[in-house]
């Protein structure tokens, strides 16, 4: 209780009700492809991978509870977009079927359009670009397939423009997206060898039995770890050049940063790895930390929080009526935070991904609220289980599901959707899928 009362406090006292409108800040939206939050020192981790990041939060506001509402990079990045549960928006892979996100669904990229903002969006994976429905909204899109393009090369690609568009009067948004923490985990020197004196040789990749879909090297898994928290150090390395960089350019001042996650990566856990075939907190715990003008410094808030909130915080910090409806809400609105407040997660990939059992899990949905994730699947006759993350962080001893954690699963899997979900062909997403490793 003390931690709500203090939240409140410092909300009425940093934030007010909004920014000045006279100078509306620049946004920069970071999305860390499959960036675990227990990965960063900020949450706890014990290697120093993420010095910026933790600096970042150290100057804004840390979320400790946020949660992915999917587990796989379309989905999650619709929901980022829009502000929805993937119940709501649709995209991502159910009645057999692939679809991108609606193009005629408000997004942070409309919204800021229609009120002044210049739009840029930067992604660096297939299946976020223009023909998966992500590009609306957006003056400048751009996008390179599967990590072509590395971190470094997006930061210059945004101070470019930033460069060549210094008499633009408007703010501006910008939405980057950076692919490097996903597999193969091959962080360029010396992050290579940042915790791992072997570097990148040998496996950087998980490596299946293409017909069976079981791990041929499981004991190559504290590697990839290795090679993976090299990954996030690079990551870190950009954005530390990224936000000096503002700072050179006096932009720093007037911009708010949001970092998040489009989810997690499992390394044998649950038996599993990778993400997108299961709900397990290794895939759905994200880090969000938020900084600038008017955030509070240093704080670090408790309260459950998802990514459908970033769309909603973001109109509320600037005073921008929201008139479409959304899931999430201001992380700015105490009265409408509270403690068992319910966060949904749901809709893995497609059951051709990884081959490994997990027929029927379109189904597989997860509620996290008031600390207990109840978790269902109900493509088949499961009867569903719970957990208590505080007794039991690694949900290692299930529980049977309480009647009001079934009635919020229950509430959640029977939304009606709002998106009409952009169908895709289904040999040109298999092909894609194939390319990034999904498919095995
Ligand atoms: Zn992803």
């Amino acid at each position: 209780m003390f931690r709500i009362v203090l939240l409140i406090l410092v909300i009425l006292a940093g934030l007010g009700c909004s920014v000045n409108r006279s100078s509306l800040p620049n946004i920069i939206l970071i999305s860390i492809d499959t960036l675990r939050a227990d990965h960063l020192g900020c949450y706890g981790y014990e290697r120093d991978t993420s010095p910026t990041l933790d600096s970042l939060a150290a100057a804004g506001t840390m979320y400790t509870r946020c949660q992915a509402q999917a587990p796989h990079t379309t989905p999650a990045h619709a929901t980022i977009w829009t502000g929805l549960s993937v119940i709501s928006h649709g995209a991502g892979y159910h009645n057999g079927s692939d679809y991108g996100l609606d193009p005629e669904l408000p997004t942070i990229a409309t919204m800021l359009k229609d009120n002044g903002y210049v739009t840029l969006g930067m992604v660096n994976v297939t299946i976020l670009n223009n023909d998966f429905g992500f590009a609306s909204g957006f003056d400048y899109f751009s996008w390179h397939p599967n990590g072509e393009a590395r971190a470094g090369e997006t930061v210059d690609e945004y101070l470019e423009w930033l460069d060549d568009n210094q008499g633009n009067p408007n703010p501006v948004f910008a939405m980057i997206h950076l692919y490097d923490v996903h597999i193969p985990f091959n962080p360029p020197a010396p992050y290579d060898k940042a915790f791992t004196e072997n570097g990148s040789e040998g496996i950087t990749n998980w490596e299946a039995d293409p017909e069976t879909g079981a791990l041929l090297t499981p004991e190559v898994t504290p590697h990839l770890i290795d090679l993976y928290d090299g990954e996030i150090l690079w990551t870190d390395s950009q954005l530390s050049r990224l936000f000096s960089e503002l700072r050179n350019r006096g932009l720093a001042e007037n911009t708010l940063i949001i970092v998040v996650a489009d989810h997690g990566e499992e390394f044998l856990e649950h038996n599993g790895w990778g993400h997108s075939h299961a709900l397990w907190q290794e895939m759905l715990h994200v880090p969000l930390i938020i900084s600038g003008p008017g955030i509070p410094e240093g704080f670090i808030d408790d309260l459950p929080t998802g990514q459908f909130d970033i769309l909603p915080t973001i109109m509320d910090y600037l005073d921008i009526p929201v008139l479409t409806q959304v899931d999430g809400v201001s992380l700015l609105d105490s009265t409408a935070r509270t403690a068992d407040r319910v966060i949904p997660s749901s809709r893995v990939s497609p059951d051709k991904c990884f081959r490994w059992g997990l027929e029927q899990h379109e189904g597989l949905v997860s509620i996290l609220t008031d600390g207990i994730k109840g978790i269902i699947n109900y493509g088949n006759e499961d009867p569903g289980v719970m957990f208590i993350l505080e007794d039991d962080p690694g949900e290692r001893d299930s529980i049977a599901l309480d009647p009001d954690i079934s009635e919020a699963l229950d509430i959640y899997w029977t939304t009606p959707p709002i998106g009409d979900p952009l169908p895709l062909n289904a040999e040109s997403v298999n092909s894609i899928l194939n390319d990034l490793g999904y498919i095995r």
